[in-house]
């Protein structure tokens, strides 16, 4: 199966055709589809194995269905993950594919002058990729409003709850309407990220590779 049969737009087809990527890898044939759809997801997966666009493609395509004007610090889309480096990786994997659909990705993680973050999010973006401190750090100044919020993706969840970041995490998500697309990528549903699936996801898709 090809991304355009899996009903990816077509502006999107052509920058991952761009971008080396004519073929989706197995877990993006079984995420996509439910996903795409505005489903739940849970899914399992490794690094490598292109989980990335597996929930990188789904908001993309989404935020890009239904354009928008930015609205100052209130992204459409988040995504969660653990460390600086993976919030890095994930800018770079959706840098390219964002940029001809209009849509603008920010990183917001510690570590980083947050003054410049803040500007960054009162120009406007779309999807904020951020690590769950510097997250927190951005909604108690107020410069981070996450109301507007339509899709919300945690990726490396069981990393995640490793580091003690669930309770961030957790405030994070209770800041986003309740009624939200969600997708939750783990390798293991251990350490707490079992729980955080029963509260937080609605009857999702649960796919494995
Ligand atoms: P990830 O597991 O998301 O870190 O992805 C692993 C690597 O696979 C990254 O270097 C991606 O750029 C690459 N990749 C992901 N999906 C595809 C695809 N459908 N075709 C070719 N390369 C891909």
């Amino acid at each position: 199966q090809s991304f355009a049969e899996l009903g990816i737009p077509a502006k999107l087809v052509t920058a991952l055709a761009g971008e080396g990527m004519e073929k989706p890898f197995a877990i993006q044939t079984r995420v996509l589809p439910d996903a795409l759809a505005k489903r739940d997801v849970l899914g399992r997966a490794q690094t490598g194995s292109g989980k990335t666009l597996a929930f990188g493609i789904p908001v993309l395509a989404r935020l890009a269905a239904e354009p928008k004007q930015r609205v100052a610090s209130t992204p459409r889309a988040i995504i969660l993950v653990p460390t600086r480096e993976l919030a890095r990786q994930v800018n770079e994997a959706l840098n390219p594919l964002s940029r001809p659909l209009g849509l603008r990705v920010t990183t917001v993680v510690g570590g980083l002058s947050i003054s410049r973050q803040m500007d960054a999010l009162r120009r406007g973006v779309d999807v904020v990729v951020a690590t769950p401190g510097r997250l927190i750090d951005l909604m108690d100044r107020r410069a981070a409003d996450l109301s507007q919020v339509e899709i919300s993706v945690l990726d490396e969840a069981d990393h995640m709850a490793d580091l003690g970041f669930l309770p961030a995490v957790r405030r994070i998500l209770d800041a986003t309407p309740a009624d939200t697309q969600r997708l939750l990528l783990s390798a293991t549903l251990d350490g707490g990220v079992d729980k955080l699936v029963t509260e937080y996801l609605t009857e999702p898709a649960f796919h494995a590779v």
